[in-house]
């Protein structure tokens, strides 16, 4: 029988549409019927588990699921013993101590003996341990931002992406203890066969998210200005120059990073290029 990996994936959640969008664009769908728990991919040898984020951990660990997407907050909280294959760049967020807005805050000393809420104990607890700080943990499964309002905590330690959360009920983010994005995990010890369709896994993301980072770009550029634009442009190799009908002018292919294409395009404007076109790469491979 066909060796096939098996990944844990978020049910439903904030990773679950980036990882199942991860997949499609590295040429993997899956048959999910709707409430199905187990899914597997036409094209490629794999078997999707639905869980929720809080089990992929343990799943990975165990080998019940040879793979999985999970934040690294998740993970670290949880502590099993798996690797990481590849950070992935969603799902980020990060882990902050908050207080009432009302409270004067100068440094940490302010959590010593405080009560805090937190569904991350085990995070808080390193992260108070390395600080020297003695607060009494009090661990509970959501709705953590209103435990100060209700009496419950004098403080929380949760995630925070926008803020916009602690803002609705009026605390303020003082510490930040750890940042989190969402990673893919692998068993340890890993069989050869199921090895090579990670591998193979990893490869298609690679190019998938090299490609979302780039940019093709082409441009007109009058031929006196060709040299000074190539020597703006970071290209792969070099960029193309291409004649156009006008003998005077020429086109100037390239694939540059987004984020540098932005320092560069004020230049281009200044040597006299025109009809600038940046279109997107759909995979690129190095
Ligand atoms: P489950 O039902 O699977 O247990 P959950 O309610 O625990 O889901 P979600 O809110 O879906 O979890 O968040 C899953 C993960 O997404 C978090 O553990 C964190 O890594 C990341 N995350 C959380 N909040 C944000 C955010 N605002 N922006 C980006 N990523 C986030
Ligand atoms: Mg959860």
């Amino acid at each position: 029988m066909e060796t096939k990996i098996r990944i844990a994936l978020q049910k439903k959640g904030r990773l679950n549409e980036d990882s199942m969008k991860l997949f499609k664009e590295a040429g993997i769908k899956f048959n999910v019927g709707s409430g199905k728990l187990v899914a597997s991919s036409p094209g490629f040898p794999i078997e999707v588990l639905f869980l929720r984020d809080d089990d992929i951990p343990q799943t990975v660990a165990n080998g019940v699921a040879d793979i999985g997407i999970v934040g690294e907050n998740e993970m670290y909280e949880k502590g099993y013993d798996v690797n990481v294959s590849r950070k992935l760049g969603f799902g980020k967020c990060r882990l902050s101590l908050a207080i009432p807005k009302a409270q004067e805050y100068f440094d940490l000393n302010f959590f010593d003996g405080k009560k805090i809420a937190t569904s991350y104990p085990n995070i808080l607890k390193n992260f108070f341990n390395e600080q020297g700080i003695k607060a009494d943990i009090h661990e509970i499964a959501g709705s953590v931002e209103i435990a100060p309002g209700i009496g419950l905590a004098e403080a929380i330690f949760d995630i925070v992406s926008s803020g916009s959360t602690l803002v609705a009920n009026r605390l303020k983010e003082v510490e930040v203890a750890m940042q989190s994005e969402a990673v893919l995990i692998a068993k340890k010890n890993m069989e050869s066969e199921k090895q090579a369709l990670l591998d193979e896994i990893i490869f298609r993301f690679n190019a998938v998210q090299t490609a979302n980072s780039n940019k093709y770009v082409l441009l007109n550029a009058p031929n006196d200005k060709v040299d000074d634009i190539v020597r703006i442009l970071p290209g792969m190799k070099s960029p193309t120059v291409l004649p156009l009908a006008d003998k005077n002018w020429s086109s100037i292919h390239t694939v540059i990073k987004e984020k540098e294409f932005w320092d560069v395009i004020g230049k281009l404007k200044d040597y006299g290029a025109e009809g600038i076109l940046i279109i997107p790469i759909e995979k690129m491979i190095l």
